[in-house]
C-alpha cells in the first residue's frame, strides 16, 4: 500500500491475521523488503496469537516437552520402556502422558479435559444432570501408590500398569476399578477446579463461556507470568494445569489477561490468583477496570520474581519458589480474608512557560556565543600550530601561554553560560510548578 500519510519518506503496509490487522510502517523501500521477506519466512510457522492459544487450551493435544525420569517409565502409546538408565523421552506437562519422540505422533489427543465436548461419550447423566466421571492415565504410578479401592499397593516398575485420575488423583488396580465410583469427586482442589462440564458454550462474540456447577463454590482463574523469577513461572504454569482444569490457567506473556477474564465474566463470584511481580498484578487490575468486573472477583497474589512490594504489603510475602507447595498454597487461598483496596491513576499536566528573557536578547546571546567560540577555535588553532612547527623557544612559550589563557577564558564563559541556562530553567520549573495539577481517577 502506498504511503498515505503526511510524512514522505515512509512505506506502510497492511498485514492481516487472523486476529489483528497491522499496519507495518518502515523508512524506504529496501527495509519495507526485509520486513517482507521476514514475515515471509515465519509465515508457515505456529503462531501464538491470543485466539490460537484459546485454541490450544481446547484442542486436547498434549504439551510436550523432553525429559528424564529418575525411575523405570512406559509409552503410553507402544506400551515399551522409554530409553536409557534415566528413561528418557517425552512428557506432557499437563497429564504427564507419556511417550518416545517417535512414539508421540500416533498418541490420541486425549489430554487433560477442558470442555463438555472434550468429555466426550464418557460423559455421565443421571437424575442429578451431567456430572464427570474420572480421566484416567494408564501406568507409570508414583512409588508406593496404594490401590482406593483395596487399600494395597499398586502400580509396577516393570510395566505399564493400573490407573491414575487427573482430577482426583485416585490411583487403582485395574481390578479394582469397576467397583469405584464411576462419577470423579475432583479431589483436593474442588472449591477451586472448573469442572470441564462447566465450559459447554461460546458467547456471541466468540468467547468461552463458563456456568458455575455446585461444586465449584469460588472459581479460582490463574494468571502466571511465565517470564518472573528465571524459569519458575513455567513451572507454575505447568503445576497449575496438573491441578486445575487447563483452561483456567493463562500464561500472561501468551495472550494477556483477556481472555482470561472473559471466561469467567459470567460468574457471579470469582477469585483471581496472579503469580507474577506488581506489574503483573497492575496489567490484571487494568484489564478488571476494562472489562468492569471489580464488583464480582477477589484478586490474590503469589509473588514470582523481583518487584512484589504489593504482595509484601498484603502479606502474601516477598517471593515464591517451591512449585511443590502449590497445593497448600491453593488451600491457603481458599480460607483467605478479603481488603479492599483502591487504585489510582495520577495523571500530571505540565505546560511549558516561555522564558522570561525576550526573544530578541536570546537570539543576540547565541549569536554572540557563536562569535566568541569561532574566535577561540582560530586563536587555538593558530597557537597550536605555532607550537609544533616552531624551532623557537620564545615563540613557543609565548604561544603556550596565550593557548593556557585561552582556554581559560573559554571555560569561564561555559561556566556563565551554564549558571545562566539553570536560573532560566529554575524560574520556569518554579512557573510550572504553580500550574502543575494532579487530576485523581479511579
Ligand atoms: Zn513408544
Ligand atoms: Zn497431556
Ligand atoms: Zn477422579
Ligand atoms: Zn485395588
Amino acid at each position: 500500500i502506498p504511503n498515505t500519510t503526511n510524512k514522505p519518506l515512509q512505506m506502510r503496509t497492511g498485514i492481516i491475521t487472523p486476529c489483528r490487522r497491522l499496519i507495518l510502517c518502515a523508512e524506504n523501500r529496501k527495509e519495507m523488503e526485509d520486513w517482507m521477506a521476514a514475515l515471509k519466512s515465519v509465515q508457515n510457522r505456529e503462531n501464538f496469537e491470543s485466539t490460537q492459544y484459546s485454541m490450544d487450551h481446547f484442542s486436547g493435544m498434549h504439551n510436550w516437552y523432553a525429559c528424564s525420569h529418575a525411575r523405570p517409565t512406559y509409552c503410553n502409546v507402544c506400551r515399551e520402556a522409554l530409553s536409557g538408565v534415566t528413561s528418557h523421552g517425552l512428557s506432557c506437562e499437563v497429564c504427564k502422558f507419556k511417550a518416545h519422540k517417535r512414539c508421540a505422533v500416533r498418541a490420541t489427543n486425549n489430554c487433560k479435559w477442558t470442555t463438555l465436548a472434550s468429555i466426550g461419550k464418557d460423559i455421565i447423566e443421571d437424575e442429578d444432570g451431567i456430572s464427570m466421571p474420572h480421566q484416567w492415565l494408564e501406568g507409570n504410578l508414583p512409588v508406593s501408590a496404594k490401590c482406593t479401592v483395596c487399600d494395597k499397593t499398586c502400580g509396577s516398575v516393570l510395566r505399564l500398569q493400573d490407573w491414575r485420575c487427573l482430577w482426583c488423583k485416585a490411583m487403582v488396580h485395574t481390578t479394582c476399578k469397576e467397583q469405584l465410583s464411576s462419577k470423579c469427586p475432583l479431589g483436593q482442589c474442588k472449591v477451586s477446579v472448573i469442572p470441564p462440564t462447566a465450559l459447554n458454550s461460546i458467547d456471541s462474540d466468540g468467547f468461552w463461556k463458563a456456568t458455575c456447577p455446585p461444586s465449584c463454590t469460588s472459581p479460582l482463574l490463574v494468571f502466571v507470568n511465565s517470564k518472573s523469577g528465571d524459569n519458575q513461572g513455567v513451572k507454575f504454569l505447568r503445576r497449575f494445569k496438573q491441578l486445575l482444569n487447563p483452561a483456567q490457567v493463562f500464561d500472561l506473556m501468551n495472550g494477556g489477561p483477556h481472555l482470561g477474564l472473559r471466561l469467567f465474566q459470567k460468574f457471579d463470584t470469582f477469585r483471581i490468583l496472579v503469580c507474577g511481580g506488581d506489574g503483573s498484578v497492575g496489567w490484571v487490575l487494568s484489564e478488571i477496570d476494562v472489562l468492569m468486573l471489580h464488583k464480582q472477583c477477589q484478586l490474590g497474589v503469589l509473588p514470582l520474581g523481583t518487584g512484589n512490594d504489593l504482595a509484601r504489603v498484603l502479606g502474601w510475602g516477598s517471593a515464591c519458589d517451591d512449585d511443590a507447595q502449590l497445593p497448600q498454597i491453593l488451600e491457603k487461598l481458599e480460607r483467605a480474608s478479603t481488603k479492599m483496596l483502591d487504585r489510582w491513576s495520577i495523571m500530571v499536566y505540565e505546560t511549558k512557560f516561555p522564558r522570561q528573557h525576550s526573544t530578541s536578547t536570546v537570539t543576540e546571546d547565541c549569536s554572540d556565543d557563536s562569535e566568541q567560540i569561532l574566535t577561540y577555535e582560530d586563536s587555538v588553532a593558530a597557537h597550536l600550530s605555532k607550537i609544533l612547527t616552531s624551532d623557537q623557544h620564545s615563540v613557543v612559550i609565548s604561544s603556550a601561554k596565550v593557548l593556557c589563557e585561552t582556554v581559560k577564558d573559554f571555560v569561564a564563559r561555559v561556566g556563565k553560560a551554564y549558571e545562566r541556562n539553570t536560573e532560566s530553567s529554575e524560574e520556569s520549573e518554579a512557573m510550572a510548578k504553580k500550574v502543575k495539577r494532579p487530576h485523581l481517577m479511579h
